[in-house]
Order: C-alpha cells, then sequence, then structure tokens
C-alpha cells in the first residue's frame, strides 16, 4: 500500500477526555489524509471511540480542538458536523429496529429529527436516491425487512448505507467488520475500497488487522488514549512501541 501525504481531512490538536479518573483521550493530536482510507488501531480502551465520539459531537472534549478540512469544528452538535460532510457509524450498530431497511435510508436524511420523516408522504426523488444505495451495498432484495428481522452484518451495511444517504465526503467506521462474518467482511472491505476510489476519504476503527493492512494507506496507533505511531500498516507494526502496546513485549 502508497504512503499517506497530500492534503489534511481531519486533524485534532491536543484533544483530551477523561471520565472520572480514567483519561480515555490524552492530549491526542492527529492527521488523517484526505481521499485516503485511514486507520485508526489499538488496543481494547486505548480510546479510539470516544475519539470518534468527540471528533463527531456525540461527547464534548475536555479541551483541545478538531478541524475538518479549514474549519474548527469542536464542540459541534453532531448533525451540524454531519452536515459539514463527515459521516459515521457506530461501534455498537445503530439501526432502528422496527423501520424498514428502506426507511432506515429515509430517517437518516434528518439525523437530527428522525421521528419528523415519518408519516410524511414519501419523496420520490429520495426513495430512488435510497434504493440506489441500497443496490450498492447488496441489501436492495431487504428493503422492505424490518431491520431487526436482517443479520447483525447485513445492519453494519444499512448502517453504511444511511451514512451514505447525506452523500459524505469523509465517512468514519468504528469496527466494520466486528462480529460480522467472512463474506461480509469481504463485502464491506471491498465496497470501503470503491466508494473510495470514487474519492470518499475514510477513518476506520478495526481489530481486524488484515481488514486494516489490506485497506488503509495510512494508520495511526493508540495507546492509552494517545496516538504512539502513525505511518503504512507495514511500518506501524514493526514499530517497537506498538508491540509493547499490544503485546507487552
Ligand atoms: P476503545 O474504543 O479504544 O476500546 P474507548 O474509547 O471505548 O476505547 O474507552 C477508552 C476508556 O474510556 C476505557 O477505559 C473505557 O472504559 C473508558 N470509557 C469510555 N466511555 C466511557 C464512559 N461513558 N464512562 C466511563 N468510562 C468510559
Ligand atoms: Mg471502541
Amino acid at each position: 500500500m502508497t504512503d499517506a501525504g497530500g492534503a489534511i481531512a481531519l486533524r485534532t490538536e491536543a484533544l483530551s477526555k477523561s471520565f472520572g479518573g480514567v483519561h480515555a483521550v490524552d492530549d491526542a493530536t492527529t492527521e488523517f489524509f484526505e481521499g485516503k482510507i485511514n486507520g485508526l488501531i489499538g488496543p481494547n480502551g486505548s480510546g479510539k471511540t470516544t475519539f470518534f465520539n468527540c471528533v463527531t459531537g456525540m461527547i464534548q472534549p475536555d479541551s483541545g480542538r478538531v478541524y475538518y478540512r479549514d474549519r474548527e469544528i469542536t464542540r459541534w452538535q453532531p448533525h451540524k458536523v454531519a452536515r459539514t460532510g463527515l459521516g459515521r457509524t457506530f461501534q455498537l450498530c445503530r439501526v432502528f429496529p422496527r423501520l424498514t431497511v428502506l426507511d432506515n435510508l429515509l430517517v437518516a436524511v434528518h439525523p437530527a429529527h428522525p421521528l419528523a420523516y415519518l408519516g410524511r408522504p414519501r419523496e420520490l426523488a429520495l426513495v430512488e436516491r435510497a434504493r440506489g444505495i441500497l443496490g450498492r451495498v447488496g441489501l436492495e432484495h431487504l428493503e422492505t425487512a424490518e431491520a431487526r428481522d436482517i443479520s447483525y452484518g447485513q445492519q453494519k451495511l444499512l448502517e453504511l448505507a444511511a451514512a451514505l444517504m447525506a452523500d459524505p465526503e469523509m465517512v468514519m467506521l468504528d469496527e466494520p467488520a466486528g462480529g460480522v462474518n467472512p463474506a461480509l467482511i469481504e463485502r464491506i472491505a471491498a465496497l470501503v475500497a470503491e466508494l473510495n476510489a470514487e474519492g470518499t476519504t475514510f477513518l476506520v476503527v478495526e481489530h481486524n488487522m488484515e481488514f486494516i493492512m489490506n485497506l488503509c494507506h495510512h494508520v495511526v496507533v493508540f495507546d492509552r488514549g494517545r496516538p504512539i505511531a502513525a505511518g503504512t500498516a507495514d511500518q506501524v507494526q514493526q514499530d517497537p512501541k506498538v508491540l509493547e502496546a499490544y503485546l507487552g513485549v
């Protein structure tokens, strides 16, 4: 895989978030590159999800700054962050279980007011767009199924599809392959690579090292809330600090 470089899409400066005495994210200064598939890895509890939450406005950092492209977005509300072109999915899948697959995409258009959509006549253009995206992720045959009745891996694909409804320029995925069967993991990986080839920037948290190795152009490694290494997947895998963080050697 090629190295990173070029324009920075997302960066943080000295970002910190504690829960009680736990420094979940601790003075994290990072950068992630435009047009690339960026990876964020690190042992369990190293602060990856908290970092995502601080960046996307789900929780407020205690201190530090977040920049997306040229704008400072620190402490912005999640829907406002989404409107800048930065989308995300969650480590624990978040779909509306009792809505159909198609309706999950339609409500995603108004993330701040999901209920506003229900009961309204459907906009044909939106439905067509949602169907196009379902085709893209391979869920078109499940359009009328309730989200709770499809497999966990399919729900993860649905969540990615919902994120795509906002036509994001950058997508942050928190463990897209976690708990997903190997065939679907391959489909998710292929989709990420395809969308990236069409211009979407990614930041992916994933424990599946094969997924990271095969996909990511640039990888940042967290340990105890801080970045301890950055580079290609090959480079960071050989970094003694990374081996120590993972293996305690
Ligand atoms: P990762 O995603 O890398 O596994 P997390 O960001 O989930 O790590 O967690 C980092 C640390 O912060 C862990 O010690 C975790 O227990 C703690 N933590 C995360 N969220 C909360 C919370 N809402 N309340 C208290 N502690 C939390
Ligand atoms: Mg996590």
